[in-house]
């Protein structure tokens, strides 16, 4: 028992006080979007977008009061602020970056204003269970008490709006911003939502590009924990640079364990080191077969192979998901498993990954993090 919780940290921050203002923060409401989970804790402090950078030392002081306290294990702060009440085409936001993650920056580091950070969910092909891991994946992430939206970059064949029972079309309440479609309480932007699951779409790569940036940019997220992205399968150019695009904090590669043998998990390590995006670890699905009769677990593929070759590339082992019908049904049907069977062995298994994911990408540091840059080599 920790012993961590709101009170314990609001109380420690009513030690920190605004020198320009003379008094502490907490009375000036300028904590927001605390969150105490198992000793790591993240909070927002909202600041003047004139003050920037000046604030950088208030944002430590407060870290560090929390970061005293017993049982904290991880502190994430960060410097947000109003948007300009007049508007226009660029938010007036404005964040320093912090310790751990800092507000997720994009090319050219402009600021996506509220999204704290972003995980990419990619795979070496399609049909390795990506989307369904995606799914699932930002449902436990909700499930610890987190923000979270799911964006749909697999515009070749979107299945975020199928697998969250997700339908109808996504509005624009100010003709400028998209307001994300909802469910389960996470919010999801897909490609799916604009164009009937049945079209066939022929993408140029310019077209690509300015889908991803309006969907990231163009929609109304509001404050996220987490954007959780899954990318078209493939380790390609199209992938890397949409990976290039996207300021993400991380990523995880979802493969199955042929496919580990056959080295797909390392080239979609090699293509987010290219971006320098920190692969936060290795999952693998249809790991064991669950038969749907006795509950009998046969190893259709040599068990234990992925976490080793994991090891061999110096990448974390998430975990492993079991290849059940279970997972099949209830996602193809718009109920992930995560959800509609939150008690089950799979839906813990997704709530364990979704875990380690958090714990990785809020103690990871952020300092500075700004567009990644392509490595030639
Ligand atoms: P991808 O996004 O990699 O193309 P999908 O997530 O669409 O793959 O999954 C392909 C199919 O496999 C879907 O019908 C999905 O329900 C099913 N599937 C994915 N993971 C599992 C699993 N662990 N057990 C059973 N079926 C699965």
């Amino acid at each position: 028992m920790s012993g961590i919780n709101e009170a314990v940290v609001l109380d420690a921050l009513k030690g920190v006080k605004d020198p320009s203002k003379g008094e502490d923060i907490v009375a000036l409401g300028m904590v927001s979007g605390l969150i105490v989970k198992d000793g790591n804790v993240g909070f927002a402090i909202e600041v003047d977008p004139r003050q920037g950078e000046a604030m950088e030392p208030l944002r430590k002081a407060a870290e560090k009061a929390v970061y005293d306290l017993a049982g904290v294990t991880s502190v994430t702060a960060v410097l947000t602020a109003e948007r300009a009440p007049q508007g226009g085409a660029a938010p007036a936001q404005q964040a320093a970056p912090g310790r751990t993650s800092a507000p997720a920056s994009g090319p050219g580091g402009a600021m996506i204003p509220g999204i704290r950070s972003i995980v990419a969910v990619a795979s070496g092909k399609g049909g390795v269970g990506k989307s369904t891991v995606t799914a699932n994946l930002a449902l436990a992430l909700a499930r610890l008490g987190l923000k979270v939206g799911v964006l749909d970059a697999d515009i070749y064949g979107p299945s975020q709006p199928r697998m969250l029972g997700i339908s109808g079309r996504p509005t624009s309440p100010d003709g400028k911003t998209l307001d994300p479609m909802e469910n389960y309480g996470i919010k999801c932007m897909s490609m799916g939502f604009l164009v009937a699951e049945d079209t066939p779409m022929i993408w140029r790569g310019p077209m690509v590009q300015s889908a991803l940036q309006q969907m990231l940019r163009d929609v109304d997220w509001g404050e996220l924990d987490v954007l959780v992205v899954d990318m078209p399968p493939g380790t390609g150019d199209a992938q890397l640079t949409m990976a290039q695009q996207v300021p993400l904090s991380g990523a995880v590669i979802v493969s199955t364990p042929q496919d580990i043998a056959l080295l797909d998990a390392r080239k979609g390590l090699n293509m987010f080191r290219k971006v320098d995006v920190p692969v936060l670890g290795i999952i693998e699905n249809m790991s064991v077969f669950v038969c749907p009769n006795c509950g009998h677990e046969s190893h259709i593929f040599s068990h234990g192979g992925a976490r080793r070759e994991a090891d061999k590339l110096g990448m974390e082992f998430l975990g492993e998901i079991p290849l059940d019908i279970e997972i099949r049904e209830t996602s193809d049907d718009g109920r992930p498993v995560t959800v509609s069977k939150p008690d089950t062995p799979n839906a813990q298994v997704f709530l364990a990954i979704a875990k380690r994911v958090w714990e990785k990408v809020s103690a990871q540091s952020g300092a500075g993090r700004q567009a990644p840059k392509i490595v030639m080599q």
